[in-house]
């Protein structure tokens, strides 16, 4: 019998990390994709009436992406980001728009200027923000199994925040940092991402100067097939082969790849459908049906003209609004510049333009873009490209945190890896690069040989680590904010 030391299944961001760190370390990897392309939904292509490459949908990078980052150095790309130091965002308010950039303060203050100049905000909003700020500051790991019992809505009003703060700022941070709406995101998983990205001084925005998929996809797969493995597209596996450990994988055409290690590197249900039925009603793979999907939309507009506008801007929470977050990329891509303006946007969790023809989103991203600017209710659109994904992340509901498997499955010969593992973190590129280095730390481990490979986050930065270094002192855990759960 043939037996492949490992497989992956699946060839996204999480897959192929994992397979990369395996190469690294020597072992011959076999990768296995459904699709015909890897990359999976940090994917791009060349579209087909302009050549130009896009993505599933634009993405975002920042600066605490440091798995993400390793994995681009190891493959020599990490200089294709395009980064924006200076600004973080620019939110699309009325009667102006609204610069978030940082000043010379320590974490988590150095925005705090910006923020003071929100157009509709008060004093008493910003003051009953300050128990949910020092919160934030305090939160760790160790707070996860209770936070995600109840939702951020709950919470923020639990601790005191002004409805005005709520419908100004947590809304949209829901959406566009955790994807679902507020009422149904976990309290713990905003507050975590929220602690994220205020502990960290200087935290800017990067995006990639080339299509997503050119950052990592082909460099991955030399990098596997250096070290003797393989890369395998249009290759989808039907069920896992379960005889008290793993023992491979059984392909939709019948044949069987036996391996000392199975990696799954799939989103949940695709999982699911994989699994033998005994392991099926087992804990934790009987809650893997029970994620809930995020959908998103994405728009790509091509227009006659330059829009005069910013790389990076976004719109603030309404309940009619579709597009969140626009990216000029004329101003991202490499080769661009100069260029009549391309728009991509996202509607996310876009249950509410389901319903929509592809016209009617163009029409309707066309008036929300002319909004912040205006040049492009003249403009006309020469062509456009609508993406509809219907799962773009597990979405963070409450109770989503605790049902996160680890990277070490119960049963031997199967480790689990993809944004919605236990990275704690929220499902991202990041995410998922980091459950691939860990998915890899688990099966080195089960050959004898012990490695840290996924980075932690950080220890806060500033008046924001001293806090929660004093808070984990009295809970009696290490300050490191992923240090515990
Ligand atoms: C439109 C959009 C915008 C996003 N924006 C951001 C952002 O701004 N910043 C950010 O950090 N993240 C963003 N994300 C999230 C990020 O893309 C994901 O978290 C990440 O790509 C997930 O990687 P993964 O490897 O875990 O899963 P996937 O990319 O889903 O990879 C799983 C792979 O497994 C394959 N597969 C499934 N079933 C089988 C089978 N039976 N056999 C073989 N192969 C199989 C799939 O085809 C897929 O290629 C966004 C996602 C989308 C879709």
């Amino acid at each position: 019998m043939n037996q492949e030391q490992v497989v992956v299944i699946g060839g996204g961001l999480a897959g192929l990390s994992c397979a990369v760190a395996l190469a690294d370390r020597g072992l011959k990897v076999t990768v296995l994709e459904a699709a015909p392309g890897l990359g999976g939904r940090a994917s791009s292509w060349a579209e087909a009436a302009t050549s130009d490459v896009v993505d599933i949908g634009p993405h975002i990078f920042h600066s605490e992406y440091h798995n993400m980052l390793t994995f681009l150095e190891r493959l020599g790309t990490s200089r294709l980001i395009t980064w924006q130091p200076g600004k973080v965002l620019t939110i699309a308010s009325q009667p102006q728009a609204l610069a978030l950039e940082h000043a010379p303060l320590p974490a988590p203050m150095s925005l705090m200027p910006s923020i003071f100049k929100a157009p509709g905000l008060h004093l008493e909003d910003y003051l009953s923000m300050a128990p949910t700020a020092l919160r934030g500051m305090e939160f760790g790991e160790e707070e996860v199994e209770q936070l995600d019992a109840i939702s951020a809505l709950d919470f923020l009003r639990q601790e005191g925040v002004s409805d005005n703060m709520i419908d100004w700022w947590w809304r949209f941070a829901a959406m566009v940092v955790t994807n679902v709406p507020l009422e149904r995101c976990s309290a713990a998983s905003l507050l975590r991402v929220h602690a994220q990205l205020s502990g960290y001084k200087d935290l800017h925005f990067g995006f990639g100067a080339v299509g997503l998929g050119e950052l990592y996809t082909d460099q991955a797969t030399k990098f596997i097939e250096d070290a003797g493995g393989r890369v395998l597209t249009s290759v989808k596996v039907a069920s896992l082969l379960l005889d008290r450990r793993i023992d491979g994988v059984l392909l939709d055409d019948g044949t069987k790849l036996f391996a000392e290690t199975t990696v799954s590197a799939v989103p949940p249900q695709q999982l699911f459908d994989m699994l033998p039925p005994s392991l099926a009603t087992q804990a934790p793979f009987d809650q893997f049906d029970q994620f809930e999907p995020s959908p998103y939309i994405s728009c790509y507009l091509w227009f006659d003209r330059d829009l005069e506008t910013e790389r990076f801007f976004a719109h603030k929470w309404s309940p009619r609004r579709l597009n969140y977050d626009f990216y000029d990329l004329c101003q991202i891509r490499h080769g661009w510049e100069g260029r009549p303006t391309v728009i991509a946007s996202n509607i996310i969790y876009s249950h509410r333009a389901h319903g929509m023809t592809d016209e009617e989103i163009v029409r309707e991203t066309v008036a929300e873009i002319a909004e912040f600017a205006p040049l492009a209710a003249q403009a006309k659109v020469v062509h456009a490209d609508i993406h509809r994904i219907p799962m773009a992340i597990p979405c963070p509901t409450v109770g989503f945190e605790r049902k996160r498997p680890p990277a070490r499955s119960p049963v031997p010969g199967l480790v689990l890896a993809g944004d919605w593992t236990r990275t704690h973190m929220p499902c991202t590129m990041e995410g998922a690069v980091k459950s691939g280095f860990t998915a890899a730390e688990a099966v080195l481990a089960e050959r004898g040989e012990h490695l840290q490979l996924a980075i932690p986050a950080r220890t806060y930065d500033g008046i924001a680590g001293m806090v929660r270094s004093a808070a984990a002192g009295k809970r009696g855990v290490p300050p490191a904010p992923e240090s515990q759960g």
